[in-house]
């Protein structure tokens, strides 16, 4: 995968047999000397061995070392010398098992942290245009699980025996919602080592997103029932993955190559400092994360790095997609690097991430892999903050509303994001919030959604912005299944953050990264206050798995069957999906409108007999009633959906 004439880096730090181990680092050229230390424990304990690594034969930087006997159950660090001065220890760049908080590698045979049927477990067949993603923190959904949390409720649930972690998913509750809601992709937040969280204090409780990394090819301890034991996580991990698949649903995983926990006293930088970091030309670090740091993708050995890492998840832990945090930080040439990679192994693999950067790079803009440049990156989509803006209101500010709150000139944005960010006809972009002409080639470039663990969720968000909604949850309700149903009638790929089907909400947080509890976990008697709530997702869900009109997937196809229909007023925005039998679904014409306004509307279709499956507050595929009509009403602050 290396650029033409490029050197391939070789990532393999540690390789274990019973008879000896062998230990391998890449420096930068200047590097005076590596020095490997055999540690008892993964923290404190002794120094069993010092052995100093000898440079690679014909190579600056590349430094090598062989350890007799079985060291199975020991742990190592690299310590690098440049200047006279050791950088001090590191568990190298990429460790694949560390002792607890990540300080140390640990050596282990990674074949034992296979669970039994590991090599029968198998990717679901789920094509890139079916996707349905949920996004999730392990903590906030399980967290909970055993506590009542309103003590009105006292219906009994089933509990969890692994609050927080990685386990949980392998429990039948948790699996079973899963399935029972209907989505087939679960995006689990950063589940790699990250540092915010001291992994030998589990007991404070503490919590965080994770958008801090410390070794990007090792599980998260904190979300292990030991971070203690290397093992473990691994292995739990992987229980984790497998109990989806087993389930039917994909695992995509977070990951946030755009910047590191820190600089100083990071992995990279004690080995190869500099190199992996993007400079200002006035030698400072450049901070396009926002984070503190931004690293340099377009470097030779990031670029093989991340695309050794992305392939090593896919290849050990079984993975199945990747979220890529930040992704305009990153170059085209990388993201186009890793995306074929990925889709080599399978081309249903989705890869997708946050097309902008938190700040300004220091690296060309037009190299970068921004929104505004998918067309130049056509195996990658991104999220359209314009279908969610056009939706809920701009991310500055949270008291602002838009198409929810009943305000006009949001129209062509939600057709935009309908149309999955295709070139369409019928879509004026001279009128589109952000994107000035279609970003994306094909639909499935395109992740359409209402909220994410950023910002506030969308039932914070709605009581923020739209008047009097803090005291009645009817009107609440009714304009969160219209935000919804906006997402998963989009022909984009449809992403949901968790929980927001049992009408969670943050108590108002709009940053809740180290949030308690309190405010970021799942009450799960959401699904027994509001079973209409739930119900209407599940519906809505299973509306788009049964009826290919609303997954096209090609912008061809969208361009054929998809239309606008004339609409009388503002925040109204009906379209047909017609001659639909050509494309296999089982009803020929289907009609969507939503209606942002706090009053009916009349909206004029095409004469003929309907029958109305959706009407703002329920899903029925059977359907309600049929009408044979000209004119449609469309309640306020609703959906209708219907078919003829
Ligand atoms: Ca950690």
């Amino acid at each position: 995968m290396a650029t033409a004439g490029a050197r391939n880096y070789n990532f393999n730090e540690m390789t274990y047999s019973p008879k000896a181990t062998t230990f391998f680092l890449n420096t930068n050229d200047d590097a005076q000397a590596v020095t490997l230390s055999i540690y008892d424990a993964g923290i404190d304990g002794k120094v069993l061995k010092k052995v100093e690594l000898k440079r690679v034969k014909g190579s600056k930087s590349e430094w090598t070392g062989k350890v007799k006997g079985d060291l199975k159950g020991k742990f190592y660090t690299f310590n690098v010398k440049y200047n006279g001065a050791y950088m001090g220890e590191t568990p190298g760049i990429f460790a694949k098992a560390v002792g607890v908080n990540g300080r140390r590698g640990a050596i282990i045979d990674l074949a034992t942290t296979n669970p039994d049927g590991w090599d029968d477990d198998k990717r679901p067949a789920i094509a890139l245009k079916d996707h349905i993603i949920y996004e999730m923190h392990h903590r906030d959904f399980s967290i909970a699980r055993n506590i009542n949390l309103d003590p009105k409720v006292t219906v009994k649930r089933a509990s969890t025996n692994y609050p927080g972690k990685f386990m949980a998913l392998t429990e039948d509750w948790a699996t079973s919602h899963l399935k029972e809601l209907g989505v087939n992709a679960v995006h689990v937040l950063p589940s790699y080592d990250y540092a915010s969280i001291d992994e030998t204090h589990l007991d404070l409780n503490r919590y965080n997103w994770g958008y801090d990394p410390l070794n990007y090819n090792v599980p998260e301890g904190g979300y292990s029932t030991n971070p203690y034991d290397p093992a473990t996580r691994n292995r739990e991990f992987k229980l984790m993955v497998q109990a989806l698949h087993r389930a039917g649903i994909r695992v995509i995983l977070d990951v946030v190559y755009n910047h590191t926990f820190n600089i100083d006293n990071g992995n990279f930088q004690r080995t190869c400092p500099g190199t992996f970091y993007r400079k200002n030309a006035d030698g400072s670090w450049s901070n396009g994360s926002g984070c503190g740091n931004e690293t340099a993708s377009e470097q030779e050995i990031m670029r093989q790095y991340m695309i050794e890492s992305v392939k090593y998840w896919i290849n050990e832990y079984h993975i199945d997609g990747f979220r890529f945090d930040l992704m305009g930080v990153h170059d085209i040439e990388t993201m186009n690097q890793i995306a074929s990679m990925v889709h080599s192994i399978d081309p249903t693999m989705l890869v997708y991430g946050e097309g902008w950067s938190a700040g300004s790079c220091a690296y060309p803009q037009e190299k970068l892999a921004m929104k505004a440049h998918m067309k130049q990156v056509p195996e990658v989509a991104a999220f359209s903050d314009d279908l969610r803006d056009a939706l809920r209101g701009p991310w500055d500010g949270d008291d602002k509303a838009a198409f929810l709150g009943g305000l006009p000139g949001f129209e062509e944005s939600i057709k935009f994001g309908i149309v999955g960010a295709i070139e369409h006809p019928q879509v004026n972009y001279k009128k589109v919030n952000y994107s000035k002409e279609p970003y994306a080639l094909e639909p499935t470039q395109m992740i359409a959604y209402v909220s994410c663990h950023d910002d506030m969720c969308l039932v914070d968000r709605l009581r923020a912005s739209v008047p009097g909604l803090k005291n009645n949850e009817k009107e609440l309700i009714k304009l969160d299944l219209l935000a919804q149903t906006a997402v998963f009638t989009s022909q984009g790929i449809p992403f949901m953050l968790s929980g927001e089907e049992l009408l969670r909400d943050k108590k108002g947080v709009h940053n809740s990264f180290e949030s308690p509890d309190s405010i970021n976990r799942l009450d799960w008697n959401g699904r027994i206050k509001h079973p209409e709530v739930f119900d209407y997702y599940k519906n809505l869900i299973a509306l788009r798995k049964h009826h290919e009109g609303f997954r096209l997937g090609s912008a061809e196809l969208v361009r054929r069957h998809l239309e606008f229909l004339p609409v009388d007023g503002d925040c109204l925005v009906a379209y047909r999906l017609k001659n639909l039998s050509q494309v296999g679904d089982k009803w020929n014409n289907i009609i969507v409108i939503l209606n942002g306004n706090n009053v009916k509307k009349t909206v004029n279709v095409p004469r003929s007999t309907y029958t109305i499956v959706g009407d703002g507050t329920v899903i029925d595929e059977k359907g309600f009633y049929t009408l044979t009509t000209g004119d449609i009403i469309v309640p306020a602050r609703s959906a209708i959906i219907m078919h003829d």
